[in-house]
């Protein structure tokens, strides 16, 4: 089994957490693949067993964060069809999994393939009840990561999904002698991507041929989240740049993401805030609400004026893609405002310099960071 390291753990899903199911759900899936919030939340109701989430646990700031989720309702066919997606026959001995989500914060860490081992287990520990097999439809690029969880596949699906043609696979719970497939022959197929969605996202064309695709085991995986852990803990930074001495076009890579990390602009400090390729670069539009007159604590000498053509590193969808941020208390909306909700700005959570961003107070999953306010070093 995957050895996840301390601060990832797997429970089934509470109720209170189909909304961040279905934000992951969304983000995981093209529009016309993706399952509805009702879909959602009947698995959820229907086979509360079969909904499976892996969390990272709560800081002081947050409640746990979901970060993948898998979930599915039993059937009596033997194969996912269109009719398991939306019901749930409880005396089926088949899953039908339906989606296997992992937060584009947290993909390429082994996090998907960990749940789905982890689910797996379960079945097999009758924590599921009398399940015999789970079944589920993959797109042709991902049939390779799923044989190396030890699924089979059958063939071509006969269920028409969005664009894409999919492939049954199964994998037998207790199968006979001859049918088990040694787990060392299963790991030495290439493919270093996670194992993102059923159907889910598209795997980048890299993703299927790293050279050194992480084992089953999961050394790789415990190592690059004790690696971003570790960063916490490091001295501070030298000074980083500013944005305004950057080339234009070398701040974003071609995913419009920050090409470097994000860091506490006062010198000495120099704390990181958000890891590269984390932020997405959004110019102006309706959501850079930051009001400078009204409704915020002053500005620190450091920074410069925030105008109306500032820039934002767009962070989504939980504070947990931050590497270091502080939160200030809820800032009441100002006088006239037509949102007319509060906010909440964001610092160096380390010197407190700020504020270097803000996000709605309450429920969001949007969390806006200033291009000239944070500092940039690779
Ligand atoms: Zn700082």
């Amino acid at each position: 089994m995957s050895d996840l390291p301390a601060g990832i753990y797997f429970a089934l899903l509470p109720q209170e957490y189909i909304d961040d199911a279905y934000e992951l759900e969304v983000q995981g899936y093209p529009a016309d693949e993706a399952a509805s919030l009702e879909s959602l939340r009947y698995r959820q109701a229907h086979a509360p067993a079969l909904f499976l989430g892996a969390f990272l646990a709560p800081s002081p700031q947050s409640k746990p964060v979901l970060l993948a989720f898998a979930c599915g309702t039993l059937t009596s066919s033997s194969l996912v069809t269109h009719a398991s997606m939306s019901s749930h026959d409880p005396s089926g001995t088949t899953v039908a999994l339906h989606s296997l989500c992992v937060s584009p914060t947290h993909r390429r860490l082994g996090i998907g393939r960990a749940l789905l081992e982890e689910y797996a287990k379960r079945a097999r520990e009758g924590a599921m009840g009398g399940v015999q097999r789970i079944a589920l439809l993959s797109r042709a690029s991902l049939r390779e990561l799923y044989k190396q969880v030890g699924f089979k596949e059958i063939g071509e699906s006969e269920v028409q999904h969005g664009q894409e043609k999919w492939y049954d696979m199964v994998l037998d719970l207790n199968p006979a002698e001859e049918d088990v497939q040694a787990p060392a022959e299963a790991a030495a197929v290439p493919g270093g991507a996670d194992l993102q969605s059923i159907p889910g996202a598209a795997v980048p064309a890299s993703g299927g041929t790293e050279p050194d695709p992480p084992t089953m085991d999961g050394p790789t995986q415990a190592q690059v989240i004790a690696a971003l852990l570790a960063e916490r803990t490091r001295p501070p930074a030298p000074d980083s740049r500013t944005a305004a001495t950057i080339p234009a076009g070398e701040l974003t890579d071609a995913r419009g993401r920050n090409v470097q990390r994000l860091r506490c602009l006062r010198p000495g400090c120099g704390s990181l805030i958000l890891l590269e390729g984390v932020g997405e670069l959004r110019e102006g539009g309706e959501e850079s609400l930051f009001d400078l007159d009204a409704d915020r604590p002053a500005p620190h000498p450091l920074f410069p004026p925030i105008t109306p053509s500032q820039k934002w590193w767009l962070v989504t969808p939980s504070p947990m893609a931050f590497e270091n941020v502080a939160f200030s208390r809820a800032v009441p909306p100002a006088a006239g405002d037509s949102g007319g909700r509060a906010r909440k700005y964001l610092g160096c959570a380390e010197c407190e310099l700020g504020p270097v961003g803000w996000c709605w107070e309450g429920a969001t999953t949007e969390y806006w960071v200033s291009v000239d306010r944070v500092g940039y070093r690779t």
